[in-house]
């Protein structure tokens, strides 16, 4: 068998042991004599890899009492229209901050079920920078204030939580979720798709607080109501189980790693030394603004672009994997999640700068 370092931005890699743990469990977990995948959701097993989830996602993100957690489907995607169905009436004003790709899906959604008031945009920047908190133009009458804390396309993320007063800030964590610790309580929602740094496709995550739970307008469907997914612990519908227990494994994988104060420290020092890699070299860019750059997705340049399918298969052949940019910014862009080693991510420094070297 042979691993190679995936840097996709999503699905993406996930942690190696977790894999292996799976693996050791797949036909029969813990004298179970099945498979997770074949459990009965509701049966004594699963309720109990359920919970410890649970109470292990509680403990490493230290969530507070007054919030549920959600163990849901249909993507971050879904919840950019559960959101306004859960928390707007018709004429609401919501507040959105676009700072790129997802941003403006989540705005293109919101538009369907409320007015939506642009408080800023980067997009005069290419989507380079992140407004300070003094540029936000909120309205104190906004049922919530919306923002992407990492565009994981554009490689931006903000570095401070924006001060939105008693107006519930909702954050699409998708990206940047358990890459550092977090202060829950300044947020009234927090969700995510679980293919970049919880466990695979088809899981999301959303972490709500109570009081935004059961406003929903009347005929919004069971399945897009909080409360539904509230009310039945995450048990209304067959839930993502195998998801859920591989996102499990992750949250114990993470206290092995010292929970998220220790996953920060790998992290910034995986970000830091590419960062400084591409900085340090007159081959290879990245225009984000030093103050919001991402330690999740790196997305960077060769000064010509000529040389990107070489770069790539080259890369390739070097056992270093999904390297190319979205197609809307081009380029390349390193995803280096939770699961990424600070190995993978020497490899390809290693590898840019002797690819430099032939080819600069
Ligand atoms: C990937 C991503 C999404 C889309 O997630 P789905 O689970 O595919 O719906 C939304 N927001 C951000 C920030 C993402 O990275």
């Amino acid at each position: 068998m042979s691993r190679v370092f995936n840097f996709s931005a999503g699905p993406a890699i996930l942690p190696e042991e977790v894999l292996q743990q799976a693996r050791e469990e797949m036909l029969d977990w813990r004298g179970s004599g099945m498979s997770v995948m074949e459990m009965s959701h509701r049966g004594k097993e699963f309720m109990s890899i359920a919970e410890q989830a649970e109470s292990d996602l509680r403990a490493l993100l230290q969530i507070p009492d007054n919030y549920k957690v959600m163990f849901l489907q249909g993507g971050a995607s879904s919840q950019f229209a559960m959101v306004p169905m859960n928390l707007t009436r018709e004429n609401t004003k919501v507040d959105y901050i676009n700072t790129g790709s997802w941003s403006k899906k989540a705005i293109a959604e919101a538009k369907r079920f409320a007015t939506v008031n642009l408080v800023a945009s980067t997009e005069e920047t290419r989507f380079t920078t992140t407004p300070g908190q003094s540029e936000l133009n909120l309205d104190p009458g906004a049922a919530y204030v919306h923002y992407t804390p990492n565009e994981t396309i554009q490689g931006v993320e903000f570095p401070y939580v924006p001060e939105t007063a008693d107006v519930p800030l909702v954050a699409d964590f998708s990206s940047t979720i358990l890459s550092r610790p977090l202060d829950v309580s300044k947020y009234g929602i927090i969700y995510a798709g679980a293919q970049k740094n919880i466990g695979p496709a088809g899981l999301t995550i959303a972490i709500v607080r109570e009081d935004l739970i059961g406003n929903a307008v009347e005929n919004t469907p069971a399945m897009f109501q909080y409360a539904t997914h509230s009310e039945n612990a995450s048990m209304y519908n067959t839930p993502p189980t195998y998801g859920w227990y591989l996102a499990g494994l992750v949250f114990k994988w993470l206290q092995q790693k010292g929970g998220l104060a220790g996953m920060a420290m790998i992290n910034r020092r995986k970000a830091e030394a590419l960062y400084k890699a591409i900085d340090d070299s007159g081959f290879y860019a990245n225009p984000v603004s030093p103050d919001s750059r991402s330690w999740m997705n790196v997305p960077f340049t060769l000064n010509d672009a000529g040389l990107d399918g070489k770069f790539i298969e080259e890369a390739g052949a070097a056992g270093l994997k999904t390297l190319k940019g979205h197609r809307s910014v081009g380029g390349m862009r390193a995803s280096i999640y939770n699961a990424m080693p600070e190995e993978g991510v020497q490899v390809l420094i290693d590898f840019m700068a002797e690819f430099e070297r032939v080819n600069g």
